[in-house]
């Protein structure tokens, strides 16, 4: 196996050839009281490279729990997720947390900010509590600030920031160490929707490479976004259809944020083409899945 799994801010030429995501066969269930709850029934899911993505799916649908195996921040029963070429399972506990804290960033539709530190604290925080130089993270955080309209911000407390600002300081926190890969689960729920519309027009700034200098490869990052909406997917260049913890398809959409007409028609195909044929096509017996 490479090993490739320095902790810092490098993408190694030879792992620009791997998919950012590669997930085969993944399973996951929970257990809840003497019940057993399958939320991945054998999930697959390649994503060669930068651009702007959604997973979609209705509440219970697995998308939290697929993105957690993604982020690493739990592990499939059954399958194997690469991300960047590296298997997660092959990974240390301390690996673990590196590739957590360095390679991905994560955001949520609770902002998760410390309400007694200013915007720019925030998002030095991981880097300060990596020890990262103080002047370093300043100039980053003053950057990233900048690049997400919140010039002028930087002082504020949470409290003192609209949610739309304070879903854009959780951004720059996830972008601080200049992740290939950013994961966002929900990440307007708790916005009004000229504020989601804002927020999703910047991921896909981001994902060009247009907003941040410095992100992801050179043509770009990969940002994966978790949603039920389709005004959210809309933005996105290719949505992939979770329904029942197993993938029902994916498709690419017209690219553009006003066509959420045609990007809903597309989802509601894929979801009833599905539910006609029950979970028999999914399962028939004598088609074992390769
Ligand atoms: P989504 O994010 O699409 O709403 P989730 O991934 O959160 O879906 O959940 C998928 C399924 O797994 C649901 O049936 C949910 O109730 C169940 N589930 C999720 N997390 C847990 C948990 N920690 N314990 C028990 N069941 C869970
Ligand atoms: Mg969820």
């Amino acid at each position: 196996m490479p090993a490739h799994s320095e902790p810092n801010n490098s993408h190694p030429s030879h792992t620009l050839h791997d998919p950012v995501i590669r997930v085969v066969g993944a399973h996951k269930h929970y257990r809840l009281g003497d019940r057993d709850v399958r939320a991945l029934a054998g999930i697959d899911l390649t994503i060669q490279g930068p651009g702007f993505y959604a997973i979609m799916g209705a509440s219970g649908s697995g998308k939290s729990t697929l993105l957690h195996l993604l982020s690493a921040l739990d592990k499939p029963d059954q399958g194997e997720v690469r991300i960047s070429g590296q298997n997660l399972a092959t990974m240390s506990e301390k690996d673990l947390t590196l590739f957590r804290r360095r390679r991905i960033g994560i955001v949520f539709q609770q902002f998760n900010l410390i309400p007694t530190l200013t915007a720019a604290e925030n998002v030095e925080l991981p880097g300060m509590l990596a020890g990262d130089d103080p002047a370093t993270l300043r100039a980053r955080s003053t950057e990233l600030l900048a690049a997400l309209g919140l010039n002028g911000r930087s002082a504020h407390r949470p409290d003192a920031l609209s949610g739309g600002e304070q879903q854009r300081v959780a951004i720059a926190r996830a972008l601080l160490f200049k992740p290939r890969l950013l994961l966002a689960d929900e990440p307007t729920g708790n916005l009004d929707s000229a504020s989601s519309k804002r927020l999703w027009a910047l991921l896909a700034q981001i994902a060009q490479g247009q907003a941040v200098a410095g992100n992801g490869d050179s043509e770009g990052m990969t940002i994966v976004m978790v949603t039920h909406e389709p005004a959210a997917a809309a933005y996105c260049k290719r949505v992939f259809v979770l329904m029942d913890g197993m993938m029902r398809g994916h498709f690419d959409t017209p690219g553009d944020p006003e066509a959420v007409g045609i990007v809903a028609s597309q989802y509601q195909h894929l979801v009833s083409a599905h539910a006609h044929n029950g979970h028999a096509a999914a399962h028939s017996p004598g088609h074992p899945v390769a």
